[in-house]
């Protein structure tokens, strides 16, 4: 399979490294036309005002959204999360609005900038190492979006049908378990 990792900005090369380590293909995506090629996608971290203003200046915004009605599946992690949420608390400047969540920026505090914890996270790992930088977190979700892990009573993934979200970096650490996950995601919407 082949899979993308959007590369405009943010954590592009240690997403590649992880879907090569579980033995696929991965994409770096610069150009909209790359998108036919593949069948899912990840928005890395970085920084979502950003990548959402280079996803605009290069067309990706309706070919995100045309490649998500296809109902391929997209990961967005930490600030790829921001790019997918329908709602971010405190502005109208949404990004790509695909997914059913209201995210926070920066919700974990200047205490709490960057941190790692062990989180259950369901479907995929019990003891998840999770590496936080100035993350977001879910404040809320609605219609059929599931949530996989909360931590401090905060949700920090969640998944919608072929839509994956998380809050943090889990493309830091060697665990494959959560790229593994969203490979399966994959396989089951391509049938
Ligand atoms: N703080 C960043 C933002 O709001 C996200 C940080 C990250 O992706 N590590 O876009």
């Amino acid at each position: 399979m082949k899979i993308g990792v959007l590369a405009l900005q943010g954590a592009v090369a240690e997403h590649m490294r992880m879907i090569e380590m579980l033995g696929e293909e991965a994409v770096a995506i610069k150009k909209v036309e790359q998108l036919d090629d593949i069948e899912g996608i990840i928005i890395p971290g970085g920084e979502s005002t950003t990548i959402g203003k280079l996803i605009k200046k290069y067309g990706f915004d309706s070919a995100l959204i045309e490649f998500s009605n296809k109902k391929k599946p997209i990961f967005g992690t930490c600030a790829g999360l921001i790019i997918l949420a329908k709602e971010i608390n405190g502005t109208k400047d949404i990004h790509l609005g695909l997914m059913d969540v209201k995210v926070e920026r920066n919700a974990f505090g200047r205490q709490r900038e960057s941190f790692e914890t062990d989180l259950e996270i369901k479907g995929v790992a019990e003891d998840f190492r999770a590496v936080f930088i100035r993350a977001p977190y879910i404040m809320e979700v609605k219609n059929d979006v599931e949530v996989l892990s909360v931590f401090d009573d905060k949700i920090v993934a969640a998944r919608q049908g072929h839509l994956l979200g998380v809050a943090f970096h889990p493309e830091l650490t060697l665990d494959p378990r959560l790229h593994h996950y969203f490979l399966d995601m994959i396989k089951e919407y391509r049938r």
